[in-house]
This record gives C-alpha cells, sequence and structure tokens, in this order.
C-alpha cells in the first residue's frame, strides 16, 4: 500500500490551531490584551469596529519586539516566555503556549508595528492568512500595535457563523472588563466604532470595579481577606440584598487570570447558602493567589480552566472566608425573606390558639309561646352569625395579605344564570363574571363549562402585544414624573439605553443621558411605578443583553416587549379585585393571540360541561 501520511503544511496546522484558540473576536481581544500586559505595558488601548469583524486593534506602551523576535512571533510555538517544560510549572506571564499571533494570522489580515524603547526605529509587518504580504521599516511609538482585520476572511463557514456585531461587541466587552478587572494598575481605553466607552486610569481593585460596573458599586461591597499557607484571598462580595436575576458580576481571578471554576462558584454560593433566593446569583470579585507550581493552566487552550492540585482546601478555605466577610459586615441579617405568598399564613392568624368551638343556645326562646318575639329571635341568630364569621377572618383582613379575596368568590347557580346572560360558547365574547382561585387562576364561564386562566400569563400576552404595538405603530403616553429621576448606570448599561432608546420612548420611558453617567427619567409609561423604575430598567438591560434573547436573532422590539411583561406582568399570588380580573380577561380575549403566553406557554384552559357531568357519574 502506498504511503498516505503526510505532514500539514504550516498554514494548514495554523488554521486549525486557530479553530481551538480563536472562537469569536473576543478570543482575539483577549490574546491581544493578555500579550500587551505581558509585554508589561502601563498603558493599554482596545479599538474595536463592528463587533471586532472589521478591526481589533490593540496598542500598548509595553517592551516591543527586535526586528528579529517581530517576524518570529508569528510562527507558531515561538514564545519567549517559557524555554523548556519546566517553565510550564512557574509561570507568571498570561501567555506560554506560542501560538496566539500564529493562529490570529493564519485566519485574518494583521498589520503589526513595534519598537523597543532602546531602538530608533521599529518594524511593521503585514500578514493576510499566514502569508507575509509586507515588512518594513518605520518609526513608531515604543511598545506594539496589533491591528486584526477581517477575522475569518478565509473560512467562511466560520464568519457566517458570527452572531450580530451586538452580540459579538458584548463578548468583547466581557473579556475587556475581565482582563482590567485583573489589572487595575494598568490604565485601559476602550473605543467601540469611534467613540470612547471606557478610560479607566491606574487605580486599585475596589475602585477599578467601581470604574467598570458604576459608581454604586462603592456601597454594596464588602471585602474579603484571608491569608493562609497554600492560598491568599483577597476582593470583594457583594451583599446579598444585591443578588441579581442573571450571572454576570462574578469574577475569579487566579494570579491575576480571569478563570472559570463551576466547583469555586459552588464555594462561594454556598457560602451565601440561606442568604439569598435560589433563583439569584451572588455578586462576587475574588483574587485567588497560589504558587503557580500548584496549578496547571495548560488544560485548555483557552487558558480559562485550571486544575489546581488541593481543589477541596480551595473550596474550603474561599466559603469560610466569604462567610466570614458576610458575618463580620453584619450583612446577613438585613434580609428580607420574599417567600411564597400562598403558603403564608398571616401573623395575627398563625399566633392565635385554636378555640374550641361554642354552642350559644337562648334556653329561654319557645317559638311556640304566644307573641314570641320571633324577630327579635331570628335578628339574634343572625348576630351571632355575624360575629362567628368575623372571628373566622379575624387577622386574614388586613389589606394585602388577606388570603383571599372574597368580594371575588362570586359562584354562580344555574337557576340565576339564564341563558341570555350567558357569555356565547365562543370565548372571544366579554366575560361577565369571574372569580380568583388561589391567587393564581381567574376562573369564569362560558356556555360549554368554563374556564381557567392564568393571570401571570394572561397579563403578560396583554403587556406584550401593547408594548409591541406601542414600538411599533401607535406611540404610547408617558405619564410626567413632577420631580425627574436620577439614576445611574454602569458604561455597558448606558450603551445598551442608548441602543434601545427609540424604543423605550415609544413605549413612554422618557429620559435623557447624561455626561456624567447619570440617566435623568421624566416620564414613565403607564404600567411602571416610579419606586421600581430602577429594577424595571435594570431587568431590562440584562435581558435584552442575555445571549438567549439576542442570539436568537429577534427584533428589538420583540426582545423588549417580552423581557418588560415579564418584569412588569402581575406575579402569581397577587389579589386581583372583581374589577381587575374582568379588564383582565377582555384584554386578554381582544389581543391577537390569546392562547399563549410570549413565552408560549398555556394561558388558559377549558373544562366541558360534559367532562364535569363524567365526574359527576
Ligand atoms: P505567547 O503569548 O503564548 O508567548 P503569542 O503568539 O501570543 O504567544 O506571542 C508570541 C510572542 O510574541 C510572545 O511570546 C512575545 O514575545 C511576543 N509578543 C506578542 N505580543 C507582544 C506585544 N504586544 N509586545 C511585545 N511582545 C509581544
Ligand atoms: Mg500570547
Amino acid at each position: 500500500m502506498a504511503d498516505i501520511i503526510q505532514l500539514l503544511p504550516d498554514h494548514v496546522a495554523n488554521q486549525i490551531a486557530a479553530g481551538e484558540v480563536v472562537q469569536r473576536p473576543a478570543s482575539v481581544v483577549k490574546e491581544l490584551l493578555e500579550n500587551a500586559i505581558d509585554a508589561e505595558a502601563a498603558c493599554i488601548k482596545l479599538i474595536v469596529k463592528d463587533g471586532g469583524k472589521a478591526l481589533i486593534q490593540v496598542v500598548d506602551d509595553g517592551l516591543g519586539m527586535s526586528v528579529t523576535d517581530a517576524r518570529l512571533s508569528f510562527e507558531r510555538h515561538a514564545t519567549s516566555k517559557i524555554k523548556n517544560a519546566e517553565d510550564l510549572f512557574q509561570l507568571r506571564t498570561k501567555g506560554f503556549r506560542g501560538e496566539a499571533l500564529a493562529s490570529i494570522a493564519a485566519i485574518a489580515h494583521v498589520e503589526m508595528q513595534t519598537r523597543p524603547e532602546h531602538s530608533e526605529t521599529g518594524t511593521r509587518i503585514r500578514i493576510e492568512g499566514s502569508k507575509l504580504m509586507d515588512q518594513s521599516v518605520v518609526v513608531p511609538p515604543k511598545g506594539t500595535s496589533m491591528a486584526v482585520k477581517n477575522l475569518f476572511f478565509n473560512i467562511p463557514a466560520r464568519r457566517n457563523f458570527l452572531k450580530s456585531n451586538q452580540v459579538e461587541f458584548r463578548h468583547i466587552l466581557d473579556e475587556f472588563h475581565r482582563v482590567a478587572l485583573a489589572h487595575p494598575s494598568i490604565a485601559f481605553y476602550l473605543y467601540h466604532n469611534g467613540s470612547e466607552l471606557y478610560n479607566l486610569p491606574k487605580t486599585v481593585f475596589k475602585q477599578r470595579i467601581a470604574h467598570v460596573f458604576g459608581g454604586k458599586i462603592n456601597e454594596r461591597l464588602v471585602r474579603v481577606q484571608e491569608d493562609t499557607q497554600v492560598l491568599k484571598i483577597s476582593g470583594y462580595i457583594c451583599k446579598p440584598e444585591f443578588a441579581k436575576k442573571s450571572r454576570g458580576e462574578q469574577f475569579f481571578f487566579v494570579n491575576q487570570r480571569f478563570i472559570k471554576s463551576p466547583y469555586l462558584h459552588h464555594a462561594v454560593v454556598a457560602a451565601f447558602e440561606g442568604l439569598i433566593k435560589p433563583d439569584k446569583y451572588p455578586g462576587y470579585f475574588l483574587c485567588l493567589e497560589v504558587d503557580p507550581s500548584s496549578i496547571d493552566i495548560n488544560i485548555h487552550p483557552t487558558k480559562t480552566e485550571i486544575k489546581f492540585d488541593d481543589e477541596h482546601t480551595l473550596y474550603a478555605l474561599l466559603r469560610s472566608a466569604v462567610k466570614h466577610s458576610l458575618g463580620q459586615f453584619n450583612v446577613a441579617p438585613a434580609l428580607d425573606f420574599e417567600q411564597d405568598q400562598n403558603l403564608e399564613t398571616p401573623y395575627a392568624y398563625k399566633n392565635k390558639e385554636a378555640a374550641f368551638p361554642r354552642i350559644s343556645v337562648d334556653s329561654g326562646f319557645n317559638p311556640f309561646k304566644e307573641g314570641a318575639p320571633l324577630s327579635s329571635a331570628r335578628s339574634k341568630y343572625q348576630a351571632s352569625k355575624v360575629e362567628g364569621w368575623e372571628q373566622m377572618f379575624e387577622g386574614l383582613q388586613s389589606g394585602q395579605d388577606a388570603n383571599t379575596n372574597f368580594s371575588s368568590l362570586t359562584f354562580e347557580s344555574d337557576s340565576i344564570t339564564g341563558s341570555i346572560f350567558e357569555p356565547a360558547d365562543d370565548v372571544s365574547d366579554m366575560v361577565s363574571k369571574t372569580f380568583q382561585m388561589r391567587r393564581k387562576f381567574i376562573v369564569t364561564t362560558i356556555r360549554s363549562g368554563m374556564l381557567v386562566i392564568d393571570q401571570n400569563r394572561a397579563h403578560q400576552r396583554v403587556l406584550y402585544e401593547k408594548f409591541l404595538n406601542n414600538m411599533t405603530v401607535t406611540k404610547a403616553t408617558s405619564q410626567q414624573l413632577l420631580f425627574p429621576l436620577l439614576l445611574s448606570f454602569s458604561k455597558a448599561d448606558i450603551a445598551v439605553l442608548s441602543e434601545i432608546n427609540d424604543s423605550l420612548q415609544h413605549i413612554g420611558f422618557m429620559f435623557n443621558i447624561q455626561k456624567d453617567g447619570h440617566i435623568q427619567i421624566t416620564g414613565l409609561p403607564l404600567h411602571v411605578q416610579e419606586p421600581n423604575v430602577e429594577m424595571v430598567l435594570k431587568q431590562l438591560i440584562s435581558d435584552y443583553t442575555s445571549d438567549e434573547m439576542v442570539e436568537e436573532g429577534f427584533l428589538q422590539a420583540n426582545v423588549l416587549s417580552k423581557a418588560l411583561c415579564k418584569s412588569l406582568a402581575v406575579k402569581t399570588g397577587v389579589v386581583l379585585d372583581l374589577a381587575s380580573q374582568t379588564a383582565l380577561v377582555n384584554d386578554l380575549f381582544a389581543c391577537k393571540e390569546n392562547r399563549v403566553s410570549p413565552f408560549n406557554k398555556c394561558i388558559y384552559i377549558t373544562i366541558t360541561e360534559s367532562e364535569i357531568d363524567k365526574k359527576f357519574l
């Protein structure tokens, strides 16, 4: 048989390696930023165009490269950072595999300019798809500039696989945040499509967190500090009351490298146990310092996963350090557990001792006695009945916590509901009588039987269609605020708000973005109450930017309407008065689609008379 094995040419090998190292523009950002850090830069600028698809450029003021190094840096396995395998276990640098530049150059157009401090001239190199196009002598500023254009130009399948510019940019932002947080002593700048998004001066960790995530974070953070022989922990956790519904502000840095570790994450979550609700995520920014020889960073090409020698000890130390901080700052008791209201017993009622039933008999009452005061006897009976009725509900009537809304319990009997009053069989006809069941369902009758409507899903549908209509057809009116509301948001959040500005104005949010990172709100949609604005907007931003929503390629109006209806619809557990029930049911059946919620969940079920009849057989 003829020999069939051959060595792959370098450019093919590089393309294959690139598949592992470069998944998307954000991977390039990570590699280039890390190279700049390894080059001891004091100031690093990241310039991005079109979510990184058109341009990713990193400019540093670091060590630069000699002419030979500049050329060699693009070869595979070319690195200045390790010399032999032992060095792998004493790593103090971000890079070491020597494959990032080779990989990037294999799948993009790269232009590098570099000059070491004590050299008068520098080098400019252009490479396209591993091919050297040009090398010349130039006189750039000290340091290195790497510009990567047209990523995946020669791998159309990969290029087509990229998400929208918006999504890709968000991944870039994530990488930028991680690197910037890990290195507060380096100044960072970020420009996207010509505008400056971040200008982060050299500072300390806590300040850097505040600069990246917005000013208010300062009040939210609690310090964590623990020094042991195997591990030094430092950093901050967010107080439990600031736990978020979405992941995001969760950062582990091991020896100044951002890493993902579900195991260590679990340790932190375990420390928060009982302090935050299960559907929320604690925020943390934790830096671990360990002996480099006790970890292996080389288990994954992107170097975001690490193998620790003694994970169990780290877990225990981390958990106790976080617990200690939570206790020390006395943040634990200031908590308000939101329990399932369906299971709640009103306090006055809960603390009451069970009383024996008493029967009071009017022993002197003789109905046959001539001239017996029949009416007074009856009224006495009625009075005691009312008294007993009141006792039954003692403690249950305090406002919203009342367990059942009795005004809404209107049962109909067949004899009262003549057929003329009965709604037509078609559920889209107006509904006349309703009652609320378990603070969750609205029950109403139709000619063929009854309807059980999920109140939360029904309201989601109603709001969804309303918002969608406001954003695309008719602008909603806005309730003007007497005193404008000033809220502070992070730069990234503000970028999102300005992106969705038009849609928000259409549904009634009136605001202007101020230079200092504050948002001044002057008007609100009818459904949004002033105290909830911040929560609603933050939830909206987090939903809008969640991969799930954006990556499915939904239209902006659709994504926003979904996000808003989710946070604004009446929840299960809320008591609705009769008028609201009727309005909700009528609004629901005025919707274009009334069977499924915007999240494709069934809104109501029907139970037909014959089904009920069968149960009575
Ligand atoms: P690694 O970082 O794993 O060594 P890279 O392919 O990222 O591999 O880079 C190869 C080499 O090029 C580095 O080891 C370093 O010597 C040099 N280099 C890359 N970027 C820079 C930079 N911004 N400044 C100075 N030297 C750089
Ligand atoms: Mg590198």
